[in-house]
């Protein structure tokens, strides 16, 4: 096709550009002027392949209204162009690319020939597409022919309602066959146009079509065209505008008359080059794609093949087919994920055997009778279920959910001490300084009730009791703030293994810490530490037992499909006597009452929190708007309080500071933004004020509540929201209403979605396109499946599982690179 398409007389062309430049550009190079040329040549050369910028850049404007100098620059850059064009063997079909786009590419196939094309191969294989466009699309996160193909549509428009001329109805979307019979170019506004008066049968139609005043040129009187868009009346005359456009040829339909993709585009990308490259891409690669669902699989589950899933996903029958496509895309996907997550941990339990603990009942006992409270229900089950992991020799892979005040820390503080009874040391790490420091604080208060004796040891922050159920017992907290030589001593007293449990960040721990005999590692706030990161501390050789905790609860569905790997155990009631905190969305009116409030609230002896907006594009304006608002209401609102500051930008002694003086009672009002968000323990605080609440998701305002309420006092959260959106105002309803944190991260989901919900920071999740992890049935038959097949083949080695593995690697290799 390329070289029998070849553009005509490029030879005669360049030769009349060149006389109109001996000629000074006076236009008489042709007789009637170049204009008739032009277009008489374009006309000859309209089945050919005349690559879409010089197409271009010959009708953007007629020659003859041009002036001397924008003549010269036109035709300097024209014969720049056709040299180019005639200079290389053969000339290039370029997609249909909707002209306007002044940059399109030129592009030399010849270099591209020894490339040996795959669905991996670079979108640069793809024919028309030259670096301009590569850079472009990469901007959408294309960089593969495979990224191409698995670039799915937003929407669709449907053009699948094949009408004829006289029955068009006004404002719904439908489809004409016709007949060109007259098009030109014309002023609307300002903007130069096309018109053109098409029919069939039944009758003749306008159409136009604004700003784009080259596709005049294109529909050529007679060529029968599709014609595909809403049709709107002007002047009591039926009018399609800006319609969709096709020249009718033996080939199938892909801007027209069908269900039609609208992708998501970036800045000098057209919606007609995207998706003609996606086109061009399923049509030359799709059905080479090797279908890695097995066979059996498959048909369980009643799903589409490969191929046709991709073809579908794009260019749709129907409605239903589509349904199904997505069906199938989304359940690869889950189905990945989960098998991914039961390799992962085979792996862990596998690789080495785990250290199986005797559980000496009757101490445990005798540290549930010295407690100043009585375990829940929830919490005597958890741990039993912690126990019997523990007491085998393969390594427990837990996650403790409970909501906020659960009581999660009293049971790992026995899980801590069940390892350390069996000889082995144990680790609680947490995501910052300030929550390790409180562990550390609930962990020494736990174990001096249960002590006959505590001794400080030497300057460092360890202490060591003595007990009925440990002979001293040996804990220290490790942080950033303490002093090189401290941390080194601490580090040494691991090592040596004198140091039964080690409290700290995460960071800490991982990275410069080597253990005598590490049997297990508790982390809290499961939010923060991914799939992946789990594994990293294997590689130091130990295989502990791991209890991950999480204060934001998972919903069912989510859980099982992140933490796949993980069991799961859950504390669902609070300890007795808990007061409800009451919440209340104000109108920003309201904001004095509000202040108000928190006055009384302070010369009543309590404190209270005050969370600045959320600013997403930046964390400096946040900063900056934090710092802003503790000013005026220091100056303007409480002058006779002590207010205190507490923004991400400040260093982490700063922070520490800030928050000893407001948990010391020496600060009133502490401002904050989002960084107060975990776990903080201030007893005394009882109001809780969000500003900007409608742009916080509902588990981090749960998590803001969960803030107050922790003492004995009535406590209050109090949500100001400028202008919220109806969505927004559903949430603020959600908040106000529902205090159980699973029903609301439940909710959460529902309205955010799981991108939003877990936030950028979620690290080690591959990339749901299709699946929507509210669709539970078919993560449940994903999930099964995955077990099956696991159960029958764990490392993917049978024949018939070769492309599957092959998908697999593929699949986690990219994943781990993300992390
Ligand atoms: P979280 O699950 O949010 O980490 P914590 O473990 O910090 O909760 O417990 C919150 C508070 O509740 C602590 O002061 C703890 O001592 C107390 N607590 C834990 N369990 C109980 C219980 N069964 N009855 C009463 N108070 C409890
Ligand atoms: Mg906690």
């Amino acid at each position: 096709m390329i070289d029998d398409n070849k553009p005509q007389n490029f030879t005669a062309f360049l030769t009349i550009l060149n006389l109109e430049a001996k000629n000074g550009y006076n236009n008489k190079a042709v007789i009637g002027g170049l204009d008739k040329f032009l277009i008489r040549w374009l006309d000859e050369n309209l089945q050919s392949t005349i690559p879409s910028h010089i197409r271009y850049l010959i009708t953007e404007s007629p020659y003859a209204k041009k002036t001397v100098a924008e003549r010269e620059l036109w035709s300097k850059q024209l014969l720049k162009l056709l040299n180019e064009e005639t200079g290389r063997s053969s000339v290039s079909v370029e997609p249909v690319v909707e002209a306007g786009d002044s940059s399109i590419d030129r592009v030399d196939d010849s270099k591209k020939e020894p490339i040996r094309k795959s669905i991996d191969s670079p979108v640069q294989t793809l024919k028309g597409v030259g670096e301009s466009t590569a850079k472009k699309i990469s901007r959408l996160g294309i960089n593969t022919i495979r990224d191409l193909i698995y670039y799915f549509p937003r929407r669709f428009m449907d053009f699948s309602r094949l009408s004829n001329v006289a029955s068009l109805e006004a404002g719904i979307e439908q489809t004409v066959f016709v007949t060109v019979w007259e098009a030109r170019t014309v002023l609307l506004g300002k903007m130069k146009s096309t018109e053109a008066i098409l029919g069939d049968d039944t009758g003749n139609i306008r159409a136009v079509w604004f700003n784009q005043p080259w596709i005049a040129q294109q529909l050529k009187t007679n060529m029968r065209i599709a014609l595909s868009g809403r049709v709107g009346e002007f002047r009591n005359a039926k009018v399609f505008e800006n319609p969709e456009w096709e020249i009718i040829q033996e080939k199938e339909l892909v801007h027209t008359g069908r269900m039609v993709p609208v992708y998501q585009l970036t800045r000098g990308l057209f919606p007609r080059q995207l998706r003609s490259l996606i086109k061009n891409a399923l049509d030359t690669y799709v059905d080479d794609i090797s279908d890695f669902l097995p066979e059996t699989v498959r048909r369980a589950c009643g799903l589409m093949c490969l191929s046709n899933a991709l073809h579908q996903a794009h260019y749709p029958d129907d409605t239903s087919q589509h349904n199904r496509a997505r069906q199938r895309l989304a359940f690869d996907e889950l189905f990945m994920l989960q098998l991914g997550v039961l390799v992962k941990k085979h792996e862990w339990q596998n690789e080495q055997p785990g250290h199986k603990f005797d559980i000496n009942r009757a101490s445990l006992e005798r540290f549930i009778c010295s407690l100043p409270f009585e375990l829940t229900g929830s919490q005597r089950k958890v741990i039993d279920e912690i126990c019997s992991d523990l007491n085998r020799p393969v390594p427990m892979s837990r996650l403790l959910q409970g909501d906020v005040g659960s009581g999660k820390t009293v049971v790992a503080t026995m899980a801590l001490l069940i390892a350390v009874n069996n000889k082995y040391q144990g680790v609680l790490m947490a995501p910052t300084e300030i929550l390790a420091e409180q562990h550390f604080m609930t962990l020494y208060k736990l174990l001096s009730a249960v002590s006959i004796s505590c001794q400080r040891l030497g300057n460092v922050c360890s202490f060591k009791f003595n007990n009925g159920l440990v002979p001293d017992l040996e804990i220290a907290l490790l942080t950033g703030s303490l002093s090189g030589m401290e941390k080194s001593e601490t580090q040494r007293r691991i090592k040596a293994g004198s140091i039964d449990i080690t409290v700290g960040t995460h960071a800490l721990i991982q990275k410069q810490v080597n253990f005598k005999n590490l049997g297990l590692v508790v982390i809290d706030e499961q939010h923060r530490f991914g799939v992946l990161q789990r594994q990293s501390l294997r590689q130091k050789g130990y295989n502990p037992h791991l209890l991950v905790m999480t204060a934001t609860p998972i919903p069912r569905t989510l859980a099982l499909t992140l933490y796949g790997d993980l069991d799961i155990s859950t504390i669902n009631e609070l300890p007795p006597g808990r007061q409800r905190i009451k919440t209340r969305w104000l109108k920003s009116t309201d904001r004095d009452i509000a202040y108000n409030f928190i006055r009384r609230q302070i010369n009543q002896g309590s404190q209270a929190f005050i969370i600045c907006p959320l600013i997403e594009e930046s964390e400096n304006l946040e900063v900056r708007a934090a710092t802003e608002e503790y000013e005026r209401l220091s100056r303007e609102v409480f002058p006779e309080l002590k207010l205190g500051l507490l923004h991400g930008k400040m260093k982490g002694t700063e922070k520490e500071s800030v928050m000893h003086a407001f948990k010391e009672g020496k600060l009133d009002i502490l401002i904050s933004t989002a960084v107060v968000e975990v776990g903080i323990d201030v007893p005394n605080a009882t109001v809780m004020l969000v500003e900007g609440a409608d742009r916080f998701g509902l588990s981090q305002l749960h998590q803001f509540r969960g803030r107050v309420g922790r003492g004995e006092k009535q406590s209050y959260c109090l949500l100001l929201a400028e202008n919220p959106t109806a969505y927004g105002q559903e949430r603020l309803k959600a908040i106000e209403e529902i205090d159980n944190g699973f029903l609301l991260a439940e909710k959460d989901l529902q309205l955010r979605g799981p991108g939003e919900f877990f936030g950028t920071r979620q690290s080690g999740m591959p990339d749901l396109k299709m699946a929507r992890l509210t669709d539970t049935i078919l993560l449940e038959k994903a999930r099964r499946e995955a077990i099956k097949l696991f159960q029958y083949d764990p490392d993917l080695s049978l024949p018939e599982h070769k492309f599957l593995a092959m998908e697999f690697k593929r699949v986690w290799r990219k994943n781990i690179e993300n992390n």
